[in-house]
């Protein structure tokens, strides 16, 4: 489990987590974190123990990859957000939409792989605060 804030860093384009505002592991410099509202994502265990990472969309932009059981939080402004993830060849995927508002700053999601004949299909879900594991 991870304590770090993923970004995509407006100077090199490089999508890092930092423990906060602070200077980019890549470029070094200063990345400064939106405040509005958090999205945290947690990718649920799966048995066949794929070891593949998901790859992470937000409003289509990759924002790196997320492992077996692991939980990212992402900071961002108030607005609209489409997440999407993949699973390795596979871009099937059943997205989420939300808003981040003054009402709900923090959205909590559960990712997991359903399994298909042929495909697998990453479904995303919004859940509560208690659904989620700790950080
Ligand atoms: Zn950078």
């Amino acid at each position: 489990m991870s304590q770090l804030l993923r970004i995509k860093c407006p100077s090199c384009q490089t999508v890092v987590d930092l423990p906060g505002n602070g200077p980019c592991k890549k470029c070094g410099n200063n990345v400064v974190f939106p405040e509005d509202g958090v999205i945290q994502i947690y990718r649920m265990g799966n048995p066949m123990g794929c070891a593949v990472g998901f790859g992470v969309y937000l409003n289509e932009i990759p924002m790196g990859h997320l492992g077996n059981t692991e939980q990212i939080r992402i900071p961002v402004s108030f607005g609209h957000y489409k997440l999407h993830m993949t699973h390795g060849m596979s871009r099937k995927c059943v997205d989420a939409e939300f808003d981040i508002t003054p009402n709900e700053r923090i959205v909590y999601l559960k990712g997991h792989l359903k399994m298909g004949l042929l495909t697998n299909t990453v479904v995303i879900e919004k859940v509560t605060a208690d659904q989620m594991p700790p950080l």
